[in-house]
């Protein structure tokens, strides 16, 4: 019944408990979950832990600040997070065109010019590699945008990329009614619960353009607390709300655009 297109279930916050949460996201009817790899290690232990369990499928890709990871300044590194581990992105891409036949999407990738403003040029490089190799095997790409919004959609529509979906989107609402004319679809995340710029999206796109999503450990709806897969319905319920539409339609709405996008 519900889906969760972006989690990252391989994560710290969730070490040793990964089976129980994809146990309480099944009892919470959450029927499809899509993990998502970020750079090399979680890439592999993503493969591992979508092996465990049924419902839990595969995305794989590099994240824009990981894609960096040869050419940030460490020494005057200042995030809240440390700086990417090092690796060669090259043989990650061709590690991922390797298995693609086992991912249901290409994520996460994108670009950002929140974190890492520098480099725009080398962010997008390797954006195009991922994005080519969603094309070669006919995968969606599920697409970090952070204050890079226009940039990413210019790519992807660029690249001739079919299927994509806006995660986490934070641009204006005017480009996010030309990415979902293009086809392009949003995932909205727990939060809507309590963030107005999430439930003025939903009422701006078109139904057949709106996804779930949790970010998980990230944007839960309760402020402070971890969240995972199991608040999916949560999502959808405000979704509904924002839109005045019977929660039933909202979710029926969403399973229908993952099927399109997805392919399941
Ligand atoms: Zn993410």
């Amino acid at each position: 019944m519900y889906v969760d297109v972006h989690a990252h279930l391989v994560h710290p916050a969730f070490a040793g408990e990964e089976d129980a949460v994809a146990g309480r996201a099944a009892a919470a009817g959450v029927e499809m979950v899509v993990v998502t790899g970020l750079e090399p290690r979680s890439n592999r232990a993503v493969l591992e832990l979508c092996e465990r369990h049924a419902h839990l499928l595969p995305a794989l890709g590099i994240y824009p600040v990981d894609a960096l990871c040869k050419l940030v300044d460490r020494s005057s590194w200042q995030h809240p997070f440390p700086p990417p581990e090092r690796f060669d992105v090259e043989e990650e891409i061709a590690f991922i065109d390797s298995v693609a036949g086992r991912l249901v999407a290409i994520a996460e990738v994108g670009l950002d010019q929140y974190w890492v403003p520098d480099y725009p040029r080398e962010q997008e490089e390797t954006l195009r590699k991922l994005c080519a190799v969603a094309m070669r095997h006919d995968l969606p790409v599920v697409l970090h945008s952070r204050k890079a919004e226009s940039r990413t959609f210019a790519v992807v529509r660029e690249m001739g990329v079919a299927r994509a979906v806006f995660h986490c989107f934070g641009g204006k609402l005017n480009l996010a009614r030309q990415i979902a004319d293009h086809g392009y679809c949003f995932s909205i995340p727990p939060v809507v619960e309590r963030a107005e710029a999430f439930q003025a999206l939903c009422r701006a796109l078109p139904l057949d353009r709106l996804l779930t999503e949790t970010d998980c450990p990230y944007l839960g709806p309760d402020r402070d607390q971890r969240n995972e897969p199991a608040n999916i319905p949560r999502a959808v319920r405000a979704m509904a709300a924002a839109r005045k539409i019977p929660e039933r339609e909202m979710a029926a709405a969403v399973r229908a655009n993952f099927r399109r996008t997805f392919g399941r």
